[in-house]
């Protein structure tokens, strides 16, 4: 079937003036939304990638920026029972301390609660086939690892973190 010649120019004219529309729209869009990080982070800490990667190991990296899980039995804390802080290995905020560590058997280092309760934020992750509630650092994003309702008292709560996401500080005992 052949459109009449003046009816197909006007289809073509519509058609071109539909993309036309279309790309200024997208064009305007692009404007007012910047591009979203893949990652949660907040604005006053924004650091490249290529400045983490520099200053982090590449396991360090690739569990708090990449949601990755180190294997058990092989982080520097899991079997760890010195007294202190556990701090973001990010961006150093407090996140869990000595008193709530305990031996799991897990393989990574556990914790039945957080230092506080701002700084450890906890959301669902379903990927990997599993609903399970992921724990970042609520500063930075960075993720840390899990928290499973299978804990001691008095939370019942099991805070299962990958040792790349800490860096520890021992209490000073002179203060
Ligand atoms: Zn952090």
């Amino acid at each position: 079937m052949k459109l009449p010649f003046r009816k197909s120019v006007s289809v073509l004219w519509m058609s071109s003036v539909v993309i036309i529309l279309g790309l200024v729209a997208y064009t305007l869009f692009s404007l007012y939304t910047p591009a979203m990080p893949n990652k949660m982070q907040n604005p006053d800490m924004q650091e490249s990638d290529d400045d983490l990667r520099d200053r982090l190991t590449p396991e360090q990296f690739y569990v708090t920026q990449q949601k990755g899980t180190e294997a058990p039995f092989t982080g520097e804390y899991w079997n760890h029972h010195e007294t202190g802080m556990y701090r973001c290995v990010v961006c150093g905020a407090e996140l869990f301390t000595s008193q709530s560590k305990f031996d799991s058997g897990c393989g990574w280092p556990s914790f039945y609660e957080a230092a506080n309760d701002t700084n450890v934020d906890t959301q669902t992750d379903t990927s990997h086939g599993m609903v399970r509630d992921e724990i970042t650092c609520s500063k930075c994003g960075s993720h840390l690892g899990h928290v499973f309702p299978d804990g001691p008292k008095p939370t019942g709560l099991r805070y299962c973190v990958n040792s790349a996401s800490l860096k520890f500080e021992p209490k000073d005992e002179s203060k």
